[in-house]
Order: C-alpha cells, then sequence, then structure tokens
C-alpha cells in the first residue's frame, strides 16, 4: 500500500474514529483525485495525518500549545489546525493559512504512515456530506470501483470523526468539530479556557463544517425523553440509546445503539447503524439525543447536522 501511495494513488484505510481516503499530501495531483472521487468541493479543506511531533513540524509552525496537546493526546483522535509552512500544498488547505494536522493511533494507519514515510491526507472515505464509514465494506458500498485498494482493519474504535482544534490563536483555543477529545480534556492540558464554535457561519475557516453533513438519504430527526412523546406514526424507524427494557415490545422499526446505554459504544455504532436503516425504506428515522457529555456531545453534533435541512 506504501508503494501505491508514494506512486500518487489513494487507498483507503483504517483509523481508530472513521476510514480515510488516503493520497501523499505532498503529490497535489493525488490529492486533487480525493476531490473528484468524493464529490467534495475544493473549498473543504482535508486533514493532514502524520506519524508523530516530528514530521507535524515540517508542515507548520509548532508552538508549546501544540507540543502538549500532542504530548497528551497524539497518537489519538485529535487534529490541530496551525498556521502552515509553505511545503503543504494550497490544494489541501483550500487556499488557507492554516493546515489540520493528526497522528493517528490505529496500528494500520501507522504501518502505512511509518512506510511510506509521507504525510497523508486523508478524509473520510466518503461520498461528500453522506455518512462516514467505520468498516470496511462501507467504503465500497459508497465509492465502488473507484477506490481499487481498501486495507481492512475490522470496526473502528471511535465511530465519529476526530475532535479539531484550533490552535492559530494560542490564548484563545477552539474546538472547530466535537470528538472523542473533549473541551475538558483540553482545558486540563492548556490551563485556560476552550470554547466550542457551534455555527458553521461562526467558522468560516472550516467551510467543511457545513450546517448539513454526515447525513443519511432518509430524512432523519433527533428525539429525547424530556419531550412530549409522539405517537407513532407512519413508516419510521426509532433508534434508542439503550436496549429498551420492561413490558413494551419491542417492534420492527425499534432499534438500539448499546445494550446498556454506553454512550462510547452508541456513538461507535451509529453510522453503522443509519446506514443499515438506509438501505430499509423508511420514510423517518429518529434518533434519541445524548446526555450533552463526553463523546455524547460529538454523537450529538453530527445527528444534528444529519438532521438538518437540505
Ligand atoms: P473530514 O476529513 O471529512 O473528516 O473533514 C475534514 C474537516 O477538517 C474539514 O471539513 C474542515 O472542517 C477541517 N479542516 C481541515 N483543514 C482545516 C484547516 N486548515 N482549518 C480549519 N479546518 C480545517
Ligand atoms: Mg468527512
Amino acid at each position: 500500500m506504501s508503494e501505491l501511495l508514494r506512486a500518487g494513488e489513494l487507498v483507503a484505510l483504517p483509523t481508530e474514529t472513521v476510514y480515510g481516503l488516503a493520497a501523499d499530501a505532498l503529490n497535489p495531483a493525488a490529492c486533487a483525485r480525493i476531490f473528484t472521487v468524493k464529490g467534495r468541493p475544493l473549498i473543504d479543506p482535508l486533514i493532514v495525518h502524520v506519524a508523530g511531533k516530528e514530521a507535524a513540524r515540517e508542515l507548520a509552525f509548532w508552538s508549546e500549545e501544540a507540543e502538549s496537546v500532542a504530548t497528551a493526546f497524539w497518537p489519538g483522535p485529535l487534529t490541530i489546525v496551525l498556521r502552515k509552512r509553505a511545503i503543504v500544498p494550497d490544494l489541501i488547505t483550500a487556499g488557507r493559512p492554516s493546515v489540520a494536522l493528526r497522528s493517528p493511533e490505529h496500528p494500520l494507519a501507522r504501518e502505512v504512515l511509518r512506510r511510506c514515510r509521507c504525510p497523508l491526507a486523508a478524509p473520510s472515505a466518503n461520498p461528500f456530506g453522506y455518512l462516514s464509514p467505520t468498516e470496511a465494506h462501507h467504503v465500497r458500498d459508497s465509492l465502488g470501483d473507484q477506490v481499487t485498494h481498501i486495507l481492512d482493519g475490522g470496526p473502528c474504535r471511535w465511530g465519529v470523526e476526530s475532535t479539531i482544534v484550533d490552535l492559530q490563536e494560542p490564548v484563545t483555543p477552539r474546538i472547530l468539530r466535537p470528538g472523542a477529545i473533549t473541551a475538558e480534556d483540553l482545558e486540563a492540558v492548556l490551563g485556560r479556557p476552550v470554547t466550542t464554535v457551534t455555527k458553521a457561519t461562526d467558522t468560516p475557516e472550516a467551510p467543511g463544517m457545513l450546517e448539513r453533513h454526515y447525513s443519511p438519504q432518509t430524512p432523519l430527526c433527533l428525539f429525547s425523553w424530556d419531550a412530549p412523546h409522539l405517537p407513532p406514526t407512519g413508516n419510521r424507524a426509532r433508534v434508542y440509546l439503550k436496549k429498551p427494557e420492561g413490558s413494551s415490545p419491542v417492534g420492527r422499526e425499534d432499534f438500539w445503539l448499546s445494550e446498556n446505554g454506553s454512550l462510547k459504544e452508541a456513538a461507535r455504532h451509529l453510522y453503522a447503524l443509519l446506514r443499515r436503516l438506509d438501505r430499509m425504506g423508511f420514510g423517518l428515522i429518529e434518533v434519541e439525543k445524548a446526555p450533552d457529555e463526553g463523546i455524547g456531545r460529538a454523537y450529538n453534533d453530527r445527528l444534528r447536522r444529519a438532521a438538518a435541512k437540505r
């Protein structure tokens, strides 16, 4: 796979968050094919994956803050946005002065990075706007024979995309996309408040954080137990965080993401279940909102975008 990447080919590979569609980040022609295959607009910048801090320093202007968070959370599900060096092609950053960097933890991704000895641009391996792939067959299901090389590393451990933190202004670190690493995790390391940008309109620097994203074809909405419970109507699927218990019988339209209500497990299974439901011909998918804590925030963020108006 590393020879293919060095030769400018695309390879889909597993990370601990979701499957990525990788290309040599220093080869603009190869990166251009990522945009074509995904149908991704050129204004949406790509995350660059590196083996570690040393490789990151060659691509971005490193800082004390970057050093602290990378030491704490790399390799892992944290992407750091910093000012870019000239070596990074403009295509990758969509013409921005910043670059987004991550060192993934998945052993296969690390092995490929070690062997190919180049940074890898790798957005999620799905058509633009659709659900990210969390199993190897999801890549083939939605990108078909446009991607001929797929490394199968089993189901992804986290199942939601990385946390993105912007450290360009070290005094005011901002989360551009919530993920497994939370604001509290970052605050504990940085020793200062970390804000979370909530609306796409607040982040002209991250045009990829579109209001509607990560969505199945089937219309989707969120429900919560504190809101009035509507009676079942029509042809809709209900997705619970936890397996329903008690006397009420479970219907063919009832699904759950975790046996015991674990948020980590729910996040891990979310995209795979939504992909399955998307093929079952429901008119609506209702998904239970998670408590706004830990990975529940990333889960709610993705579902809110999946539910946003077309
Ligand atoms: P994906 O690779 O599909 O998970 O999405 C990558 C996302 O990372 C983009 O949609 C942007 O929101 C964000 N991103 C990538 N590069 C930058 C950058 N230079 N500055 C800010 N956000 C970025
Ligand atoms: Mg994506």
